[in-house]
């Protein structure tokens, strides 16, 4: 009988990690020795990072969307079906159609998502654009905006560490642009005692956010919002007065994990037990878990996923070949940070280093840009 790799999520984790397997053990799969398989909801890859920019008008939506049976190699084999349940026991993952998918091997990568309406009132009262409609919203309000008190506020946890600074960042820059800076208040909020959870970004950003004349208040976590009265409740005590409330909503993990209690795959916010250098799910030899859906005390970025799935994918690999799973992943994140007027920094930190964020470039900008126009080698495994 072939062995049989299943992969969960047809986002970066999940299609870099099912395309690497499919093509550094070709000439298996092409033996029919070895079948991977991808399970995925939507027969739809949208490239997350480019949300950022759709509110302000400089991402058109359809440009941040592959089809995913289209983009994988033909080695996997994609197919558009949203899992359910996992029965970690017997080795079978069941789809919401009823089929029963027997593994060997089992990768879940099913990403975060924003739940907005975990805090009363913010679905209601609060933008944000950490999903496409979202963002679409988003862009509308800002176009029809003429000024006020922005009040920007930011939940725990959420993917994406520093997009809330380069959403301000970008917005000062749009304001600017459209002469109604000058008529608007900037209040950038953060939940911690600082103005980014990683110290270094913090410092970086407390000297560049009054430079542009954003005003900053720190431990300002949302309690509850009152569309009708304009006002964002902060759990401190503290209330917040705006015209437009702009939010990165908490997030949880996929739903379905939810209704798998007793499960190892179970853990409170749907955040699966991962060890943090095997990926291995706690207690299971046979699953693994990458990108967003970890508990790992690392940010939730794409360049995660990445990272992590080039570790599972090689130890897939060796391990298929005869040889000993060693590669660990160490922690490695990259994120480019945009800091507003065509200019960017980047950070590289990991579990032993602590980030540096350098002084904001035009030049790092231009990667940044590059660089969401390649991300769909990623998936395809060639990058
Ligand atoms: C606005 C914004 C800006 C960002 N900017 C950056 C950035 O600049 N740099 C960076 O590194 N990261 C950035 N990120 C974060 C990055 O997009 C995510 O961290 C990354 O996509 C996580 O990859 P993942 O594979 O874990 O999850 P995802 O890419 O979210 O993929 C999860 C997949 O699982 C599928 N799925 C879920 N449940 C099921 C189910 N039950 N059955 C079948 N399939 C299921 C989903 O449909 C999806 O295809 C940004 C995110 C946002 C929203």
């Amino acid at each position: 009988m072939a062995y049989e790799l299943v992969v969960i999520g047809g986002g970066t984790a999940g299609s870099i990690v099912a395309s690497r397997v499919a093509i550094d053990a070709r000439d298996l799969v092409h033996a029919d020795r070895v079948h991977v398989t991808l399970l995925t909801e939507r027969d739809d890859h949208l490239y997350q990072p480019g949300l950022l920019y759709v509110p302000f008008g400089k991402a058109a939506l359809e440009e941040l969307h592959r089809r995913e049976t289209a983009l994988l190699p033909r080695e996997v084999s994609t197919r558009v079906a949203t899992v359910h349940h996992i029965d970690t026991d017997r080795r079978v993952v069941w789809t919401e159609a009823g089929e029963e998918i027997r593994y060997d091997d089992l990768v879940v990568a099913t990403g975060s998502r924003p739940v907005p309406e975990e805090i009363p009132g913010l679905a209601e009262g609060g933008e944000y654009f950490y999903t496409e409609d979202a963002a679409r919203r988003l862009a509308d309000t800002l176009e029809h905006f003429t000024g006020g008190r922005i009040l920007l506020a930011v939940g725990v946890p959420h993917k994406c560490p520093v997009a809330p600074l380069e959403f301000t960042f970008l917005l000062d820059d749009y304001l600017r642009a459209r002469n109604l800076r000058e008529r608007t208040e900037i209040v950038y909020t953060y939940p911690l005692g600082r103005l980014h959870s990683l110290e270094p970004v913090a410092d970086w950003a407390s000297a560049l956010l009054p430079e542009r004349g954003i005003q900053t208040e720190t431990f300002v976590n949302m309690e509850s919002v009152e569309p009708e009265k304009r006002v964002m409740h902060a759990m401190e005590g503290t209330d917040f007065a705006y015209d437009l409330l702009i939010t990165v909503p908490p997030h949880r993990g996929a739903a379905f994990l939810a209704g798998m209690s007793g499960s190892p795959l179970s853990a409170p916010g749907e955040w699966i037990p991962t060890d943090p250098r095997t990926l291995a799910v706690k207690g299971l030899d046979h699953v693994f878990a990458l990108g967003d859906a970890t508990d790992l005390p690392v940010s939730k970025a794409g360049s995660t996923a990445h990272y992590q799935a080039e570790v599972v994918a090689a130890n897939l690999v060796t391990a298929l070949k005869g040889g000993y799973a060693g590669h660990r992943y160490d922690g490695k994140v990259f994120c480019f940070i945009e800091a507003g007027r065509d200019e960017a920094t980047h950070i590289t930190f990991d579990y032993a280093h602590p980030p540096r964020p350098q002084p904001p470039s035009r030049l790092v900008h231009m990667f940044k840009l590059a660089f969401n126009r390649t991300y769909w080698l990623m998936p395809q495994g060639i990058l």
